[in-house]
């Protein structure tokens, strides 16, 4: 347990979690009273403050248990990143009553996931067409319709905090649907090429009736800051995760090399083999300061917090890619199974460079920020 971990145990989750990820790697579930466990004890959401029923951990205690995590299951990891961005959502938009009930519920084992993405709005989220609409009637409730596409975790979830626009102008809303309203429906995606056991659903709200109180804050917020918000969150958590899985890729590589002999030598003595092992370790190196450059600029609200969220996102997810690919070269055979670490490093790793913002999304709000600032 490194100092930024101290006041998490990781031995207890590395116990609950012991050899669980390939198995649920080829079975493409995690057993839920697991991801109940760990949500009761606050490790799927860490930074939910103590008067929340959270244990309040600063960033980068956060970041490091998130790394911690990844480094054996990027699944259960993106699992963590939802339920992170859920109680993040809450604590910032939610009033008094919302905050207490969900950030209760969400450090008391119920589990949630996030609903951004739609058929026609993947990388413009400002194309979003589901609509939260008065019900009629002087009821006071709402309706909300649409359709969702690879939601992260919903065959698990209790709520569904589902990102909408606001009756008919342009500003947004976000509403905690319970995942057995009527109305609701999901579908999970078949045979997805990594994070597999995270689950990835098709999730679609037929006309799904809910109280006023359902919607954080009352609704009316501008869209771009209710995903800012909410995305900054997950890609600080997606980016530590990708450290992770290099952390991940870099003990099994280095074993690997130590041990195996080809040629009359060990691996890792052959210079091509020590390049691998060279990039793997440099990637690891990078991905772990720029997640902490980026926790040092939220830390000290500076103006370029969440760029440097974008940055630590981009950084990472790139490294985890190609270190995961070299570990794969490194361990040849032996590590050319599904549920070996490596390969499923190999396939998590490039859903990195797809979400949160995809890797050219990233480079573009890169590109603005530096245009406009140097
Ligand atoms: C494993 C996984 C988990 C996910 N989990 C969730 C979740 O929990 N909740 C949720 O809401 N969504 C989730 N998503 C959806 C994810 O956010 C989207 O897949 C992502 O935003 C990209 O959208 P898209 O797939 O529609 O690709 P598109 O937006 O169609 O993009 C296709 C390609 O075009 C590029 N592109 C698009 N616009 C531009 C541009 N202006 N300039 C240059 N290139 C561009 C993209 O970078 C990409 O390479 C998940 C997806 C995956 C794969």
């Amino acid at each position: 347990m490194t100092a930024a971990t101290a006041t998490i145990d990781t031995a207890a989750i590395d116990a609950l979690v012991g050899d669980g990820p390939a198995t649920w790697d080829a079975t493409g579930r995690i057993p839920l009273d697991l991801l109940r466990g760990l949500g009761a004890s606050g490790v799927l959401a860490a930074e939910v403050p103590t008067r929340f029923g959270g244990p309040g951990a600063g960033r980068l205690v956060n970041g490091e248990l998130t790394a911690h995590v990844g480094a054996r299951c990027s699944s259960l990891r993106s699992i963590m990143t939802v339920q992170g961005i859920a109680a993040t959502t809450v604590l910032r938009f939610g009033d008094r009553d919302q905050r207490r009930h969900y950030l209760g519920r969400l450090t008391g084992g119920d589990l949630a996931c996030v609903a951004f993405s739609e058929p026609g709005a993947g990388s413009d989220l400002g194309g979003i067409a589901t609509r939260v609409r008065p019900a009629g009637a002087g009821t006071g409730d709402l309706l909300i319709s649409g359709e969702k596409s690879w939601i992260t975790g919903a065959v698990y979830a209790d709520h569904i905090l589902v990102f909408g626009r606001f009756g008919d102008g342009p500003d947004g809303a976000v509403a905690v649907v319970p995942a057995d309203a009527p109305g609701v429906h999901v579908e999970p995606v078949r045979d997805p090429l990594g994070c597999r056991a995270a689950t990835h659903s098709r999730v679609v709200l037929d006309d799904v009736r809910l109280p006023a109180e359902a919607i954080l804050g009352g609704g009316g917020q501008a869209l771009q800051l209710l995903f800012t918000v909410a995305l900054s969150y997950g890609r600080m958590s997606v980016a530590w995760g990708c450290a992770g899985i290099l952390r991940a890729c870099l003990a099994a590589a280095t074993a690997d090399a130590r041990t195996r002999e080809q040629n009359g030598a060990r691996i890792g003595d052959h210079q091509l083999i020590a390049r691998h092992l060279a990039e793997i370790y440099t990637a690891e190196r990078i991905a772990t300061q720029v997640c902490r450059h980026a926790v040092d600029r939220w830390d000290a609200g500076a103006p370029d917090a969440a760029v440097t969220a974008v940055l630590a996102k981009q950084v990472a997810a790139t490294h985890a890619a190609r270190g995961a690919s070299a570990a794969v070269q490194v361990l040849a055979s032996r590590g050319f199974t599904d549920g070996h670490v490596v390969a499923r490093a190999y396939r998590d790793a490039k859903a990195m460079e797809l979400i949160e913002g995809s890797t050219e999304i990233s480079q573009l709000i890169l590109a603005r920020h530096a245009l406009d600032t140097i």
